[in-house]
Formats: C-alpha cells, structure tokens, sequence
C-alpha cells in the first residue's frame, strides 16, 4: 500500500506541474545526490536561430545556404531546423536532396543535385577527411556559447556557421535552487565542449560532459552514479532515452519525444525546470513524513 503521505507529495506536485508516474520516484528523487540534465530542449529553448556565416574564398553565401537547408530540409536535428528556417526566410528555393545520411552526434551528409554535402561539427569533418585551417574562429564562436558547425561541398571546407538557441527562462533559477539544495548539477550534452562549457558558466553549473555521442550518454550518468550515487536524469529526445533508463530516475519534458515520456518516471509537463528543484523538497518532506 501507498503510504499517504506519498499521495499528498504527488498530488502537491501535480499542483506544481510535476508528474509522478510511480510512487516509489518520491524516495529516489528525495535520495538523489546528482542532477544531470541534457542540454538542448532541457536547458535551453530547443529553438536554435542561425547567427553567423562565413563562407571560404570560391563559394557563394545564398548557394552554401541553399545546399545545406536543402540536405537538413530531411533531418529532425533542431540544428537542422535552424538551417532550414534560414535559408526560408531569405526566400531560397530548396533542392531535391538524392540521398541523405545521419551521423548520430555529428552531422548529416548527403547529395544534393550534382553536389556532395555535409554539414556537422569539426569531429565530422575531420572523420570525413576535411581540412580546417583554422580552429580559433570556431572556438570565438563557442565562446559565445553558440554551436559552431562546417559545411563541406565536394570534399572542400565551403562554410563556417554557427547556431544559437536560448537559455529556457526558469534555468538559472533551477540551477541555483538545486545546488542550495546541496546537489550536484551536471550538464550531458553531444555539442561542442566550449560552447558547453560557456553554457555552463551562464548556468553555474560545473560538472560538463560534452561532445558525447548518443550511445555514450547513458555512460555518461553511470560515470556519475560512481560510489553509489542516486542520478537523476533529465531529457527531451529521442538520443535521451538510454540515459533515462539508466539514471536512478528520469525526468522527461512534458514537450519531448514520445520515447522520452516512456522512458521517465517523472514528466515536467510545461517542461520548466524549476519544477525540479520544488519536487526534490517535497520528496524530501514526504521521506521525513514516513519516517
Ligand atoms: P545534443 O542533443 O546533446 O545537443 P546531438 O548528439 O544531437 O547532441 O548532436 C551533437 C552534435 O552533432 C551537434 O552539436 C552538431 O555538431 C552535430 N549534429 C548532429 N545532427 C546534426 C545535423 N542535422 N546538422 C548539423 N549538425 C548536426
Ligand atoms: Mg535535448
């Protein structure tokens, strides 16, 4: 039997936007020593915007742009997105893309009419045996806390960019709460280390894990579940799902994917996250109830 206590903490939560879907996420989250959140759609907005490109010497801004919205036109990333959405807003007419290939943490590549595309981060490039000649611009771009990405046409570097997406409102503050609260807070996140990190700053969080791939994710929290910590994990897509499983407790955005809502335990319906720091206290409260 459920103690009542347990039934007053849930509903209070319901009240606050915090669903539990079994009873028994009221003990662990009043357990947990860690927080580990992945970073778009969970920190941020999940609505990136192109702010910057700089195209090589020999290539044309509007003919660049046009090939890589045409290859993302196929991709759900919301980097993809983000292309796309610029490359309409100047009016460009898209092209049929022949065939496309997603890079899980990477990038996509593809054709595009007579052209090969790619479009990813430097990890692909360099995969794809693409030469960068300077990194320092990439990294100004992270240091802004953008995510910079390459475009490749026919083999040949043809563009620097970069993509920003906005902190959530309530991120700063969820952050803040939770280490009063006397947890860890960490970041798990498959972009760029430096825009992470930059994130990261604006956040005050300090545990970064960037650059990780979609597999290493789950990793990533039994990294952080060492001497027997209870984890907490908070996700929205697809790629979180793994890491859910393997958390302690998931939380899912109310927002995100459907296999991420299967996944969690809790769901933050409206997907703000100061639902977080405000379900920790009341399972805190209810564990002293029983007890
Ligand atoms: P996360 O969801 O944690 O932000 P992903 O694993 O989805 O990370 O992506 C990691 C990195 O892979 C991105 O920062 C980007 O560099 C690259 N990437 C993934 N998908 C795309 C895409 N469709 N277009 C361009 N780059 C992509
Ligand atoms: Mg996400």
């Amino acid at each position: 039997a459920t103690p009542t206590s347990v039934v007053v903490g849930t509903g209070k939560a319901a009240e606050m936007g915090v669903l539990f879907r079994k009873g028994e996420a009221v003990q662990t989250l009043g357990e947990a020593r860690v927080v580990a959140l992945d970073k778009t759609g969970t920190l941020t907005q999940g609505k990136p915007m192109l702010t910057d490109l700089q195209v090589l010497p020999g290539f044309e801004e509007t003919e660049v742009l046009r090939l890589m919205a045409s290859l993302e036109q196929n991709s759900e990333h919301p980097l993809a997105r983000a292309i796309v959405a610029a490359a309409q807003e100047r009016g460009l007419e898209l092209l049929e893309t022949v065939s496309l290939e997603a890079l899980p943490g990477l990038g996509v590549r593809g054709q595009v009419g007579i052209y090969r595309v790619e479009v990813g981060s430097s990890r692909l490039m360099a995969e794809l045996g693409i030469e960068i000649p300077s990194l320092p611009a990439e990294e100004q771009l992270a240091e802004e806390g953008k995510t910079p990405l390459y475009a490749g046409v026919n083999g040949q570097l043809a563009a620097l960019l970069a993509v920003a997406d906005p902190l959530k409102e309530g991120s700063v503050e969820a952050v803040r709460a939770l280490h009063r609260q006397g947890l860890q807070v960490a970041m798990i996140t498959g972009d760029n280390r430096h825009t992470a990190q930059a994130l990261a700053r604006q956040l005050g969080i300090d545990t970064v894990l960037a650059e990780v791939l979609p597999q290493g994710k789950a990793e990533a929290v039994r990294q952080l579940q060492g001497q027997g910590r209870k984890v907490v994990f908070v996700g929205d897509g697809i790629n979180d799902a793994p890491a859910l499983a393997q958390a302690d407790l998931g939380i899912a955005m109310g927002k995100g994917t459907d296999v991420a809502l299967e996944t969690a335990e809790v769901v933050l319906i409206s997907g703000d996250l100061r639902g977080i720091p405000n379900a920790v206290a009341l399972s805190r409260a209810t564990l002293r109830n029983i007890q």
